[in-house]
């Protein structure tokens, strides 16, 4: 635990050093502009692969990015980020190589898990014929990866009161994006949604993976 009371004395001290003002700001309220619906993944922090300052992004994150409609946790996030905080943009963020999608492609057991990847072993059945013809199975897992971050974009789209957003404007704007571990970049799979009319994004077969 030392090291999260020393690294917190440091950073303290590197955050005034750099604006002596920050915590005062800080203090007086959040008006985030963007949603993260990211993955647990310790290799995938939010405001640090942006280079965001605390204040700027609201978090949510969970075993492989998911969207579920019954996650009171993930929809209490989602409501208080649309109504209260007025965020522009919800950004659903999966990343190549994700433990949580590797795992629901096996038909290994791991244990409580089982459960939570049951909806992402929905994804994979949804998209089958396709990912059955990637012999490669990190190609594979990077095309689940993708088709799991599109299928979650999707699943916000369903939500009424995001869809009652809609009837007075363009936001939230709903965007899925993959990041890489290999490399650190964020790429945007052009999926974005804010209108009932386009909720249903095509999802073109990303060539990229399959030429790697
Ligand atoms: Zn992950």
């Amino acid at each position: 635990m030392k090291a999260i009371f020393e690294g917190n004395k440091e950073w303290i001290k590197n955050t005034l050093d750099k604006d002596p003002n920050f915590f005062n700001n800080l203090s007086e309220g959040q008006s985030p502009e963007y949603l993260w619906i990211g993955c647990s993944d310790s290799r995938v922090p939010a405001n640090e692969i942006v280079n965001l300052p605390p204040g700027s992004i609201f978090v949510q994150r969970n075993i492989a990015n998911q969207v579920g409609n019954t996650d009171m946790n993930l929809l209490s996030v989602v409501y208080y980020a649309v109504k209260y905080l007025k965020v522009k943009h919800i950004l659903v963020v999966g990343h190549y190589g994700c433990g949580g999608v590797l795992a629901a492609m096996s038909n290994n057991s791991f244990g409580f898990l089982d459960n939570w990847l049951v909806a992402i072993k929905n994804v994979y059945s949804k998209y089958q014929d396709t990912l059955d013809m990637i012999d490669d199975l990190e190609k594979r897992g990077d095309m689940l990866v993708e088709l799991n971050v599109i299928e979650q974009v999707r699943n916000l789209a369903k939500i009424s009161f995001i869809q009652k957003e809609w009837k007075n404007g363009e936001y939230p704007q709903i965007h899925g994006l993959v990041y890489s571990l290999k490399d650190g970049v964020l790429k945007d799979l052009d999926s974005s949604i804010n209108t009932i009319a386009n909720m249903r994004p095509v999802y073109q077969i990303n060539e990229d993976i399959l030429k790697k």
